[in-house]
């Protein structure tokens, strides 16, 4: 468990998600529904430029990815395919005598629900066998409810990418390796959702799948795969990475996101997937987690942190296993393999076709095809890869859009206290969101509300800047106070318009003070200066 301190942190990160407005309960008037949250305006904001600078880092700025937005209703093949019906579960538990139901995995964690304060922990009440509990949210499409109209809400948004390889590929002018991103909504019947935010029942991902070569072909193609060191950013891609390359490549690509938004590498911890904790098809998973205040301390007393995003290299199992379900080919044709095939010694060119032979059949092996039968049809996919043909393997990035909100937010808040002369303390809260993150860019704040010729220049302002950021005009209160709502809103600066700036002082004409909030230093800066100077912070 995490320390009491902690759990007050996090109690004051949620109370202010309120205050607020960065989070709410979901159906609160009606008493709530649990595992379902609400963003507020400025919790919506955030979240926007969230998906935003993700969107912009994953396919814009690159050559190598292109967007994707598919329903979040799919036919149930694909959670056939995928492994979902028969396996997205978790083990549920019930306590004879409580009525509590947990994770099995989880029994030490959690607040018994019908007994909180006197089962935490200590309810050693007979439980039953753990049962599969399978996390997929089940509806029906048309107006029939049986068991041929049954549908799921996607657990995860990946698996479109997949379904829609081939239109992709055919029509993006792209070849492997390449990419397809996906954001949107995703949905887990959690059995117990907690830590706030963090474990919801509705949430939403950003997720790549960054389609490869298989070593083989890589091989065939450039005589060796690449080596490269297990740590550190690997350097730009290169023609002759192999999937360690390509997944330590996008682990730190990954960290680097998360830097350039605020949260530095000693804010995150990491978590390499050991063989027994990876699924069968994976070859890697590393996940990198942030620090929360409700992450379980290690022996050192170091906060271990919690899962924002799976790095994983998953082979090529899943256009395989959407290949042999659909019956459609997944695979692509490579002139490059095809050509370098042709010019490979014998010896070598059997080695690869036997590499590549023993995957295949594995691969189709575990997923239940008769050995006979795996065996005919890996000898026909190492034949087809003499022939430039094979199914891309998959580097998968998947994050999670509302934990990362959550340790932006828990990253971010700190207090200030200030005794006053009469000996009273206030604390204040700030939100050091990094600018480009911060939901409101700039507080621009007339100096006094009843002059109209300051109030004029202010909305001035407001206007010159609003096409290029998130603007907030507030005329109400004192200056200080002003100040303090915005630091509390995490506005990264503030532009006050005062009599200098109306020519009290001529040389101080059509300049404003400019308030940076992290440190309360103020400059003065020219009004026509203001956008150049504002857009490389928050950008
Ligand atoms: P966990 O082990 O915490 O349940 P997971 O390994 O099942 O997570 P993935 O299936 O890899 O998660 O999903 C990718 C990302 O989606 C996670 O890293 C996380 O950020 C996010 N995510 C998954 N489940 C939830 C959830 N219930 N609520 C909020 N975000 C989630």
């Amino acid at each position: 468990m995490a320390d009491p301190k902690e759990n007050v942190q996090m109690e004051k990160i949620v109370s202010l998600c309120k205050r607020r407005g960065f989070v709410f309960q979901s159906s609160e008037i009606y008493g709530g529904i649990n595992g379902f949250w609400d963003y507020g305006p400025l919790g919506a904001e955030l979240k926007r430029n969230v998906k935003d600078l993700w969107w912009h880092a994953m396919t814009r700025q690159r050559e190598d990815v292109v967007g994707l937005e598919a329903t979040i209703i799919m036919s149930p093949a694909i959670w056939k395919a995928s492994g979902h019906v028969d396996t997205f579960s978790d083990p549920m538990i019930d306590c004879k005598t409580c009525k509590g139901r947990f994770r099995a995995d989880q029994t030490d964690e959690i607040p018994c629900p019908q007994k909180p304060s006197k089962c935490v922990n200590e309810c050693h009440g007979e439980k039953t066998a753990p049962r599969a509990f399978n996390l997929m949210f089940q509806t029906y499409v048309g107006p029939v409810q049986d068991d041929s109209a049954v549908a799921y809400l996607r657990p995860e948004t990946a698996q479109a990418i997949f379904a829609q390889f081939k239109n992709v590929e055919a029509t993006a002018r792209q070849k492997v390796p390449f990419g397809i991103a996906q954001m949107g909504k995703a949905f887990r019947n959690e059995v117990t959702p907690r830590n706030f935010t963090f474990r919801s029942r509705e949430f939403e991902q950003m997720e790549l799948e960054f389609f490869i070569k298989p070593d083989e072909a890589i091989e065939a193609i450039h005589g060796a795969v690449a080596t490269v060191p297990t740590t550190g950013h690997p350097g730009e891609p290169q023609p002759n990475w192999g999937w360690q390359a390509w997944h330590q490549y996008w682990v730190e690509e990954r960290v680097r996101f998360y830097e350039g938004i605020g949260l530095d590498r000693n804010t995150l911890a990491f978590h390499r997937q050991t063989p027994s904790e990876l699924a069968h098809y994976a070859r890697a998973c590393v996940d990198i987690l942030f620090k929360f205040p409700f992450s379980k301390r290690d022996e050192y007393g170091e906060l271990k942190g919690e899962e924002l995003e799976g790095i994983a290299a998953r082979s090529d199992f899943d256009l395989s296993q959407h290949a042999r379900f659909s019956g459609k080919p997944m695979g692509v044709f490579d002139d490059d393999l095809r050509a370098a095939w042709g010019k490979l010694p014998k010896e070598k060119a059997d080695d690869l076709w036997r590499r590549y032979y023993d995957n295949r059949k594995g691969y189709l092996e575990r997923s239940g095809v008769a050995p006979e039968a795996a065996a005919k049809q890996a000898t026909d996919d190492a034949n087809g890869l003499a022939k430039g043909q094979y199914v891309p393997h998959v580097i998968e990035p998947s994050a999670g859009v509302d934990r990362l909100i959550l340790a932006l937010i828990a990253n971010a808040y700190s207090e200030s206290s200030k005794t006053d002369e009469k000996g009273q303390t206030e604390t204040r809260v700030i939100l050091r969101f990094h600018p480009r993150v911060a939901p409101i860019k700039v507080g621009v704040l007339p100096l006094v509300k009843n002059k109209p010729e300051l109030v004029a220049k202010a909305l001035a302002v407001r206007d010159l800047l609003r096409p290029w950021m998130n603007v907030y005009y507030d005329e109400s209160g004192a200056v200080g106070r002003r100040y303090a709502r915005q630091d509390e809103a995490g506005t990264p600066f503030c532009v006050t318009i005062d009599f200098d700036t109306l020519g009290e002082k001529p040389e101080l004409l059509d300049t404003v003070t400019l308030r940076h909030r992290d440190d309360g230093r103020q400059e003065r800066l020219a009004i026509r200066d203001l956008v150049n100077w504002l857009l490389p912070q928050i950008r």
